[in-house]
């Protein structure tokens, strides 16, 4: 077991939005070999009870969150004798982050559900470990805006964004002149729209490089999750929208590549596996030994590079439209995106219909051109309840 520090005062208290999903889960595994440097103090789960009382007994953080209130009885009894806080309900997230003893957040909840309490926790000051993309999709302006004024740091966790920062580091005063985020290009890379029109859930559920979240997946199976992670990048790393380019990579070696201005690239690789990137995320600057497997170039002789198809795959599109708008209409299009892949995952739609239905909406709801919070809120609601009509429509 490798730890850095002994004193008890100097541990990174750490609060994990989400623990009970992909990438909670990994973190947990991460912290759990460096006991001596993290103080786990929060996790959360929107539903899964059975596993949160599971991770409280082990891992023994002060307080757990569960979201679904009606579970929250259960998991207070299951949990009596254990010395762990228990709350419930969503508000409570918001409250749980701003605690004296937590200094880093990361942030593995799903979707726009993120938004809040990140907010909150950057208004207390607490350093971001940011996987869920959502909020900086949603809100990347008033985000990035709200961590300069409370002079808090935002460390990527996605693996593509982290690859970025890893080449950044030692790199920070040198001007960016355009990054490379590679795509995998999903299980359906080289489909025609035609091939897609039959597609079920079960097949868009198995991505050929990672194992993740089913709304992830989903979103990487119609290079949506491209879209937001160019949206993400935009505001992690204040780029102009022209510095932003997509490169579809099969193989998932090089997780994505800086370009400065001497024209110089660097680029950061290694077997896919999210434990990386989410422990750069909590150890950062320093690396901390580890046994993931290593990359061998012998398995690997042929690196691949391809465009992604932006005419079959209408979200990544929508994205860069959503981009060039600028306003709330990122907002728009991820709210849009949560509620048709739901529905696709459902059985209501098909998957053709998801980028269809998106794009509608996006174009139709309300737009803000410099939005507060109660815009970002009050688009998101709206862009919801549209995406819902088109989804009953095409389910009826
Ligand atoms: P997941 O579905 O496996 O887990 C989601 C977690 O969030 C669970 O703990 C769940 O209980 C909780 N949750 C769900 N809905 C919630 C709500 N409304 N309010 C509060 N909590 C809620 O998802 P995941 O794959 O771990 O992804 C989490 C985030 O990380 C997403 O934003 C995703 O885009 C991002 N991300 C994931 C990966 C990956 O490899 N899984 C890679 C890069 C980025
Ligand atoms: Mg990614």
């Amino acid at each position: 077991m490798f730890s850095t520090q002994t004193d008890k005062s100097s541990k990174k208290g750490l609060a994990i939005l989400g623990s009970t999903g992909s990438i909670g889960t990994q973190a947990l595994e991460v912290i759990s070999r460096y006991p001596d440097y993290f103080d786990l103090q929060v996790i959360t789960a929107q539903k899964n009870a059975s596993l949160l009382v599971e991770q409280a007994k082990k891992y023994k953080p002060n307080c757990v969150v569960i979201g679904d209130e009606s579970a929250y009885e259960r998991v207070r009894e299951e949990l009596w004798k254990e010395d762990i806080q228990v709350y419930a309900g969503i508000d409570a997230l918001s409250q749980v982050v701003t605690y004296q003893e937590v200094d880093t957040v990361l942030t593995a909840l799903v979707g726009y559900a993120g938004l809040r309490p990140t907010i909150e926790a950057i208004k207390a000051g607490k350093t971001i470990a940011l996987a869920n993309k959502e909020t900086l999709v949603v809100a990347g302006e008033l985000i990035r805006d709200l961590a300069r004024e409370h002079q808090v740091e935002i460390y990527p966790v996605d693996s593509e964004h982290s690859a970025i920062f890893q080449c950044l580091t030692g790199e920070f005063q040198n001007p960016i002149e355009k990054i490379y985020l590679t795509a995998s290009g999903g299980p359906f890379r080289g489909w025609t729209r035609k091939q897609l029109e039959d597609v079920r859930p079960e097949q868009a559920l198995k991505h050929p490089n990672w194992s993740m979240g089913a709304k992830i997946t989903i979103d990487s199976a119609t290079l949506m999750n491209k879209g937001l992670e160019v949206i993400e990048a935009k505001w992690l790393f204040d780029l102009k929208n022209e510095q932003i380019d997509v490169i579809v990579h099969p193989q998932s070696i090089i997780h994505s590549i800086v370009q400065f201005e001497d024209g110089s690239m660097k680029a950061q690789m290694g077997l896919p596996d999210m434990k990386l990137p989410i422990q750069y995320a909590l150890t950062y600057p320093d690396r901390f030994p580890t046994n993931f497997p290593r990359f061998s170039f012998l398995d690997y002789p042929e690196l691949t590079f391809e465009q992604p198809d932006r005419e079959v795959f209408l979200n990544l599109d929508a994205a860069f439209e959503a981009l060039k708008l600028g306003g709330t209409a990122a907002c728009a299009l991820n709210a849009a995106n949560e509620v048709t892949v739901q529905s696709f995952l459902d059985h209501k739609i098909s998957f053709l219909d998801i980028a269809e239905i998106n794009c509608r909406v996006m174009e139709q709801t309300n737009f803000v051109q410099k939005p507060d919070y109660e815009a970002y809120v009050q688009v998101d609601s709206e862009a919801r309840s549209l995406a819902k009509n088109y989804v009953e429509k095409a389910f009826s």
